[in-house]
């Protein structure tokens, strides 16, 4: 067991039914700030998913399939209470975990809460529509949940995702199988133990962690499942949709991004340069909708330039705890993977360089945070996503560069337009290829609100908002003759 989840809860226990069960084999937890094992968490596998699905759909015929919709809503709000009460505490958990500072952490755990209290709040206001059609007839529809739904999600952002995936779909009366990232699975557990005060009926929600390509295989493939959330990288997104159509079952893709800001002459560089900065560091950097592209317009270029640099040069990426701008990476994998990215820099130039703090552990995954500039947006800096603290600056003369160079990397998650012209605005909102476009701000205000998700390569479907009750919901048509 870990300090931080002693007297609360043993991270290697499972939920399957209501129980929380002995893990059959464990796999170590590590404290991403340190590099030290901290505990232990249940490695799932096959015969483990396949009583998760099996108890999920029990729960489908018994208590939480007869609940109304207005009751399933209280449940969520009641936990929405119950999560605020621990925001601190989740987010301690969620820091150490994933080695996130303080601050976002606390920020995660607030999001929860408030995922918990929109989805409690809509889930009785969704409704069918009557249709009118042949005479002597009524028609309407009604929407009705898939039924059980794997939730396979990522370990930068454990509290964001099972806020907006599993609250939607409890809100519209389906039954969940979570299966956390086996980096990063605290919060996920706390949440289950959390959701079980709140009176969510057994079965309803059952957790198994364990590798991907053990617990996540097992549920993407399991006939059972009737919808697929999917957050993580475009490989294994790819793999999911094979098993999805395998099952001819709906599948949302949440994937990944190299989202720009573009930063127009006429912009409020002020008001823009918080959004510039923040937008690509949040969580070092390991982001899906990190924005790792800064385009910039050449009257403003070298004031731009200027001022990014001399805020890269104050950062410091810390042990987690001490809450500074930056934390570690979550693993020596991933840092591999960000130092592989840049050993290829050649050709871009060196801006400005965050540190790692003095006092950071050795064995903590740290890497300072670069600023680089480049006039080749086919860079492949500049074209992939890193997952780590790097930005690439790039100079545009005309609004048409501007949007082929934004919309150039296959990917479409999330763009931001900074502009005092409206008409640009209206104009670039239509244009750039991204599930969300924001004007003159970037994810400002969290977006529990805001339908989210992808095109192209970014993935499909969307969650977040009302819009994602659609998603884990199925309409039915009902035609009646009368007479
Ligand atoms: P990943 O794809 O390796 O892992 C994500 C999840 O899939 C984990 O739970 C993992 O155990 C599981 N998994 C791995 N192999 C599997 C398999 N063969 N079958 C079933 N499940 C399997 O991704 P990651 O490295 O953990 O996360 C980073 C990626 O996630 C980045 O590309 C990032 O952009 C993306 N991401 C996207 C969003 C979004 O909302 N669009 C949010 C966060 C992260």
């Amino acid at each position: 067991m870990t300090d931080i989840t002693a007297g609360w809860f043993d991270p290697s226990e499972y939920l399957i039914g209501g129980h929380w069960h002995d893990a059959p084999a464990t796999l170590p937890i590590e404290d991403p700030s340190t590099g030290q094992e901290i505990g232990a968490i249940a490695r799932c596998g096959s015969r483990e998913v396949s009583d998760a699905v099996a108890a999920a759909q029990t729960a489908l015929e018994g208590e939480w399939g007869g609940f109304t919709a207005a009751e399933r809503g209280r449940i969520l709000l009641r936990l929405a209470r119950l999560i605020e009460e621990r925001t601190e505490a989740l987010a301690v958990l969620e820091s150490r975990d994933v080695g996130k500072p303080l601050t976002q952490a606390r920020a995660d755990a607030r999001a929860l809460a408030r995922y918990m209290e929109f989805y409690g709040g809509a889930a009785d206001k969704i409704t069918g529509q009557t249709i009118p059609y042949l005479d002597g007839y009524t028609v309407y529809t009604l929407r009705e949940p898939h039924g059980v739904t794997g939730h396979i999600i990522p370990w930068n952002y454990p509290m964001q995702i099972i806020g907006r995936s599993v609250g939607a779909a409890l809100a519209m009366g389906n039954a969940c199988v979570l299966k956390p990232a086996e980096e990063a699975c605290l919060t996920a557990l706390a949440f289950a133990r959390l959701a079980q005060e709140a009176g969510l009926p057994p079965g309803a929600l059952n957790v198994v962690p364990g590798l991907g390509e053990e617990a996540g295989a097992a549920l993407s493939r399991n006939p059972g499942v009737r919808h697929l959330s999917f957050t993580g990288s475009a490989g294994v997104g790819t793999l999911i949709q094979q098993a999805a159509a395998t099952n001819i079952v709906p599948v949302t893709l949440e994937l990944g991004g190299k989202s720009p800001q573009l930063v127009f002459a006429d912009a409020d560089l002020g008001a823009a340069l918080p959004f510039l900065l923040s937008a690509g560091l949040q969580n070092a950097g390991q982001t899906c909708s990190a924005s790792s592209r800064l385009l910039v317009q050449r009257p403003l270029w070298d004031e731009t330039v200027a001022r990014m640099a001399e805020a890269y040069g104050k950062l410091r990426a810390a042990p987690a705890l001490e809450d500074a701008e930056l934390g570690p990476l979550i693993s020596a994998r991933q840092k591999q993977i960000v130092q592989g990215y840049l050993s290829r820099d050649e050709g871009l130039q060196l801006l400005a360089e965050g540190r790692v703090s003095s006092d950071a552990p050795k064995a903590g995954h740290y890497v300072a945070p670069r600023l680089y500039a480049t006039t080749d947006p086919t860079h492949i800096l500049a074209q992939e996503e890193i997952f780590g603290p790097v930005q690439v600056m790039i100079p545009f003369d005309s609004e048409e560069e501007a949007v082929a160079i934004a919309n150039g990397t296959g990917y479409g998650l999330v763009a931001s337009v900074w502009s005092e012209s409206g008409a640009r605005q209206m104009r670039l909102a239509k244009r750039l290829k991204a599930g969300q476009v924001f004007l003159n701000n970037y994810g400002a205000g969290g977006g529990v609100e805001l339908p989210f998700g992808g095109v192209g390569r970014s993935g499909h479907g969307r969650e977040k908002g009302f819009e994602a009750l659609y998603g884990f919901s199925t309409l039915k048509t009902v035609a009646a003759r009368h007479g």
